[in-house]
């Protein structure tokens, strides 16, 4: 049969070009697309309860039968109210509906229906507000709640999916082979769309939903690993001597154990000659992971390369800049900064060093992997901060040589699992010991009525030489106006509690230039308090700082209030983070209070995850990987039993282009293409 994904909506009955324009809004071309348009939640209508049982407040759905003929009355601003009695063996409730004038043509008198909606219960009796119902000769059912939009609802999207999923033939071919769904209990593929849509039961809608997050883990994952073995080729970097043993001797303090092994990981990647190195060394803040970088591209560089350095924003790039002009400034390295802030001709200039080989070592932005930047011969290519890149742009960075090593950081811990999956095309190495003499920050939440002392203790460490910043939310158009605006705060600050301190304020609007102005002068302690936006929330390094304040601490996920801490306790002082909060509802308590309780990036990760799920864990959609389109990436059960899968397909099936797999590779290249053909061919 042809393909259902190229069977145009209005092949259905009552989809006309207005309806499948709304249909294109939600992602929805065709009637594949349309089987694959999940539910977005459920109603389950098939536990019912009794009228006497149900409390106020609760979602109920609740079987009985309408008392009297709906009567409609006209009430303030024109609207029409609607309402009647209905009842069951255990009690009565009101049913109540507005503005729908067709409610008394459908809800017969003496008929059994069965309600679905959130109770309210007074002192005159129990009511329901403009539920939903359905007969109850229709059976007691799992509804599916779709995604919808202005002009399209659940209803229609509802029938719509029920003539899709007819057009569905008789027999389609299963991605997964069967041997291999029989021995992990997953359903075929035929069963389960359609029970994700209309299950009988919950047990049915479980089994569907199992298998189709299955698969999807599954493609991804094979996906993944595909990347990751899909040679680079042999590389044509030759590093044939090993100089870390002189590295050390350029930094002013004793690299750690930790440290130590990861260089020595990377060593031995850049000195085996068949494939490039392809390392994520992974650390949590203040591990230390740009002195194990900088080793590496020390070694690269003696050889005769040259190396790549690309950090996410302007600060950062800057600093690490500074970091390591100093580290080489008695070595014959020549360091060079390349960011969009630079001035054209400055840039032009660096690019003619980057192409004439002058210059060894670039540290810089996106700007390095725009067109116009070319290399004489890129040896190695490192990322910092890895979760702020996408795939794509690590590779742009790689494509400015030929198939030269690559390195990538990340202080984000990400949860095992889900690292698996992110970083399935990439060796890790982990630094898991921070530097000596570090005291893990103290963390305390407060009420906002408690700053003053904050701000006190604040004064008293600035007065014994030390830092600090002052944190608080970006404030968004359309914000509530209780959210504190960094800039006013700052204004506010300096004019009052601070007015004989040296402030300054860094916020998102500012330019990258005048932003660097600031943070170097608190750098070189010419400022002694920073007030903030999260800006500052990547890698910055002032180990002098020992104060960090987070003002409306509930409005930042876990991984991000982790990231900001970091700022501090990168020197010796004992280092404190005070989070200011007076939302104390129970998941904002919970979710503060970890963070009092734990230094442990990978603890407050997997809380995070559990709680927030990755779209917020990750910021914004930045991990570079496909959306999912059932699949969730913090379900670490369903993402262990994916591995699991893969490993058994490549261990039975040796290879994803083993014919057995054509339809499982198919859908690989369709999720990484979003495009392309699939098993309902
Ligand atoms: P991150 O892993 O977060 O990128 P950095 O590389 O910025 O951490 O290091 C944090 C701070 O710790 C820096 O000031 C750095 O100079 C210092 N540092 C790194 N390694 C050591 C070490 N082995 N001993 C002492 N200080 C170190
Ligand atoms: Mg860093």
């Amino acid at each position: 049969m042809s393909s259902l994904y190229k069977t145009p909506l209005t092949a259905l009955s009552g989809v006309g070009e207005k309806r499948a324009q709304l249909f294109e809004k939600l992602g929805v071309k065709s009637v594949g697309d349309l089987i694959e348009f999940y539910p977005r939640t459920y109603e389950d209508w098939s536990v019912t309860e009794t009228i006497e049982n149900t409390e106020d407040g609760g979602l109920y759905c609740v079987k009985a039968v309408v008392g009297m003929p709906v009567s409609d009355a006209r009430i303030s601003g024109g609207r029409i109210l609607s309402k009647t009695v209905v009842y069951d063996d255990t009690g009565t409730m009101q049913i109540v509906f507005f503005n729908n004038r067709y409610i008394s043509a459908m809800l017969r008198s003496g008929e059994e229906y069965f309600f679905f909606g959130r109770m309210n219960q007074n002192a005159y009796g129990k009511q329901m507000v403009s539920p939903m119902f359905a007969s109850s000769a229709d059976g007691a059912k799992i509804h599916p709640i779709y995604r919808q939009t202005a002009g399209l609802v659940t209803k229609t999207i509802r029938g719509c999916v029920d003539q899709a999923l007819k057009m569905l033939p008789d027999q389609i071919n299963d991605p997964i082979p069967e041997q291999v769904r029989r021995h992990f209990g997953l359903i075929g593929l035929r069963q389960a769309l359609c029970d994700v849509h209309f299950p009988d039961d919950r047990d049915a809608l479980d089994a569907a939903r199992k298998r189709l997050i299955t698969e999807e883990l599954l493609v991804l994952n094979l996906g993944m690993r595909d990347l990751r073995t899909r040679s680079r080729g042999v590389s044509s970097v030759k590093i044939e001597s090993d100089y870390s043993s002189e590295f050390e001797s350029l930094l002013p303090f004793e690299l750690t154990g930790a440290q130590k092994r990861a260089i020595a990981d990377c060593v031995n990647d850049l000195t085996d000659k068949k494939t490039p190195m392809n390392r994520l060394v992974q650390g949590d803040v203040g591990a230390g992971k740009t002195a194990v970088a900088a080793s590496v591209c020390y070694t690269v560089i003696k050889n005769g390369w040259q190396t790549a350095f690309m950090a996410p924003t302007e600060i950062l790039a800057r600093q690490h800049f500074e970091t390591f002009k100093k580290l080489f400034s008695n070595t014959d390295i020549n360091v060079v900064l390349l960011t969009g802030a630079l001035k054209e001709k400055e840039k032009r200039l660096v690019r003619e060093q980057l192409s004439s080989g002058e210059a060894d070592l670039v540290i810089g932005t996106h700007a390095l992997i725009t067109d116009k930047t070319e290399f004489k011969n890129l040896g190695l290519a490192i990322t910092d901060e890895q979760h702020r890149f996408g795939v794509a742009q690590r590779a742009k960075l790689l494509g400015k040589g030929e198939n030269p090593h690559l390195l990538v950081m990340s202080a984000t811990p990400i949860p095992r699992t889900l690292g698996l999956i992110i970083f399935g095309d990439l060796d890790i190495s982990v630094i898991d010991e921070l530097p000596p003499s570090r005291k893990p920050v103290k963390t305390v939440l407060i009420f906002s009525a408690q700053r003053g002392r904050v701000y006190n203790f604040i004064k008293s460490e600035i007065a014994n030489g030390r830092q600090a910043y002052i944190v608080c939310p970006l404030v968004e158009e359309g914000e509530l106006a209780n959210v504190a605006s960094a800039e006013e705060y700052a204004a506010e600050l300096m004019l009052r509690e601070f007015s004989d301190i040296p402030v300054g304020l860094v916020h998102g609007q500012m330019k990258s230039d005048e932003k660097d102005a600031v943070m170097s002068k608190f750098a070189n302690n010419e400022l002694s308090l920073i007030v903030a936006t999260t800006v500052i929330e990547v890698g910055v390094d002032v180990p002098n700082a020992s104060v960090m304040m987070i003002e409306n601490a509930e409005r930042f996920g876990l991984s991000q209030l982790h990231q900001l801490r970091g700022r501090v306790g990168r020197g010796e002082a004992q280092s404190y983070c005070v989070l200011v909060s007076d939302n104390r509802s129970q998941q904002t308590g919970e979710r503060l209070k970890i963070m009092c309780s734990t230094n442990d990036g990978f603890k407050i990760a997997d809380e995070d995850l559990r709680m927030r799920g990755p779209g917020d864990f990750f910021g914004q959609r930045q991990h570079g990987l496909p959306q999912l389109s059932i699949a969730d990436f913090a379900d670490s059960k369903s993402l262990e039993l994916s591995q699991k899968i893969a490993d058994y397909i490549l261990y039975v099936y040796k290879d994803l282009r083993n014919e057995e797999l054509r339809l499982l590779k198919a859908e690989v290249d369709r999720l990484f293409n979003r495009g392309g053909t699939n098993s309902l061919n």
